[in-house]
């Protein structure tokens, strides 16, 4: 296999050590022969030690080391986790200055047959100023980029973006980042669906009510005001990663899922899509001070580097409409928070109550559903049935399937079809230009106060007058 050298701009930053690098090692782990060359480059320095021991550790995460030093039967191999290791370098920069990019890339003396990956793990409005640099830049040409989410800051700056990418390499070498598309769970609603006689024929407005997803996190804002300060809760995580779920759960059947059938479904689901009236059909709150667990949580305003003139919500949540064929009347509802007492990371599809049930079967007769949990990767199915007492007294009984997740964290996974230049789990992008499309006019609801920012407790569900699905 050839040596791919993955060039990490913002390498000193939380997404290369918390995600990336330990993403990067269950991959290594999976197929030692492998042979990727870590290139890190930040505004620090970092001395080649300090850097290392960095690597060390995010690999330790991804794939710790054997508990006895013998490894035992069972332990991956650690060949290609400690050649990368042995290989990688530093090299402290300013990635939008183009000469500075160009030394750093001639530093990486490539041979001809190896292959360049510039991955921007940098902040959003950096990852633009880097690309317009690198225009300038004499890059081996079959050179990948690698932008990670959000992309851009709203819809002419993706326009932008996207731009300008084109200008430094054809889309076919364009890796938009979405890890969501790397979770086991994500991947397997095309089998669900697409291989089963069971749901196809159900999946439309006849038969379903309405869809959720839900990804409600534990986590507070863990020191990332810088990011997330002015992104909030729509931009991080609405506009990229449950929009590209919501697709997949809303696509046609695509002729193969060979990338250009499987993303021009994406991108048609996705330009049927809008938020009808932002004003009715969305809703924001920010945590304020509460406890989850044994942790004392302060109001999000009063945290480290937060700046409440403006007005971040850490609680978001829109309803899509799809004008096609399939879906027309049937909302899809896309929430996601921080600081909840509990995670609730999940799909949910709700069906139609059945036409008619014989008179003479008595009991609750609760609506079917069918719950794809994020992580753990499972899935339920919730259909009435008689019950095991009476025998014509309805209940509810959970069929529950565990997707049996694979060796790859979703970074792992996303990177190991991006090695291989496989762009199905890339987002396209006019994919990335439709959602901010989706999202702009709640974005501007929100910014003219038309929808009110409620509040709820750190630790608690959510804003107490808001609905939601009991789990
Ligand atoms: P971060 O922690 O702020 O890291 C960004 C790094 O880029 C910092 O080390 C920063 O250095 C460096 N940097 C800034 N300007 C630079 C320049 N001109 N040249 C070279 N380096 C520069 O942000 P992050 O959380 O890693 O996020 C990076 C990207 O990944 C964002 O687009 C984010 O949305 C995405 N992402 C993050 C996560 C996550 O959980 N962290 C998850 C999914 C996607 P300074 O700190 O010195 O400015």
């Amino acid at each position: 296999m050839a040596e791919t050298t993955l060039l990490i701009l913002g390498a000193s930053g939380d997404l290369t050590s918390r995600l990336l690098l330990p993403g990067l090692a269950t991959l290594l782990a999976a197929e030692p022969s492998r042979e990727v060359r870590v290139a890190g480059s930040d505004l620090k320095e970092i001395d080649d030690a300090e850097w290392r021991d960095l690597v060390r550790q995010a690999f330790e995460q991804g794939v710790p080391a054997p508990a006895e030093p013998d490894g035992g039967q069972d332990s991956p191999d650690r060949t290609a986790l400690d050649r990368a290791l042995e290989t990688t370098s530093y090299t402290a920069g300013d990635a939008t200055d183009a000469r500075a990019l160009q030394s750093l890339v001639d530093s990486l003396d490539l041979a001809a047959e190896n292959r360049l990956v510039v991955y921007f793990a940098l902040p959003p409005h950096i990852t633009a100023k880097v690309c317009e640099a690198l225009v300038d830049v004499d890059l081996p040409e079959q050179t990948i980029l690698a932008a990670e989410k959000p992309f851009g800051t709203d819809g002419e700056r993706a326009r932008e973006l996207n731009r300008l990418l084109t200008r430094i390499v054809p889309e076919e070498q364009i890796f938009r980042i979405d890890h969501f598309l790397g979770l086991y769970t994500v991947l397997n609603i095309l089998g669900l669906r697409f291989a089963n006689r069971l749901f196809e024929r159900v999946w439309d407005r006849d038969s379903i009510e309405r869809v959720e997803i839900f990804y409600d996190e534990t986590v507070t804002l863990e020191g990332r005001a810088g990011y997330y300060d002015r992104a909030g809760a729509l931009r991080d995580m609405l506009q990229s990663h449950l929009l590209q779920v919501m697709a997949l759960m809303a696509i046609d059947q695509p002729a193969s899922i060979e990338e250009r059938d499987l993303r021009d479904a994406v991108g048609q689901v996705l330009r049927a899509a809008r938020v009808p009236d932002p004003a009715r059909h969305s809703r924001r709150a920010r945590y304020t001070a509460g406890r989850i667990g044994e942790r004392d949580v302060p109001d999000y305003t009063s945290e480290e580097g937060v700046d409440p003139e403006l007005n971040t919500e850490t609680l978001a949540e829109i309803q899509v409409e799809i004008a096609n064929h399939r879906w027309a009347g049937v909302p899809f509802v896309l929430r996601s928070g921080k600081s909840f007492g509990r995670g609730q990371k999940q799909a949910i599809v709700h069906f139609r109550d059945p036409a008619h049930v014989p008179g003479g079967l008595q009991g609750r007769n609760t609506p079917d559903s069918l719950t794809i949990d994020f992580k753990p990767d499972c899935f339920t199915l919730r259909v009435t049935t008689n019950g095991r007492g009476d025998p014509f007294t309805l209940e509810q009984t959970e069929l529950t399937g565990e997707l049996g997740g694979g060796q790859l964290e979703p970074y792992g996974e996303v990177l190991a079809s991006m090695l291989d230049g496989d762009l199905r789990l890339a987002v396209r992008g006019d994919a990335a230009e439709e959602c901010w499309r989706i999202v702009t006019p709640v974005l501007q609801a929100w910014a003219a106060n038309e929808v009110p920012m409620d509040t709820y407790p750190a630790g608690s569900r959510g804003p107490e007058d808001w609905e939601t699905t009991a789990e």
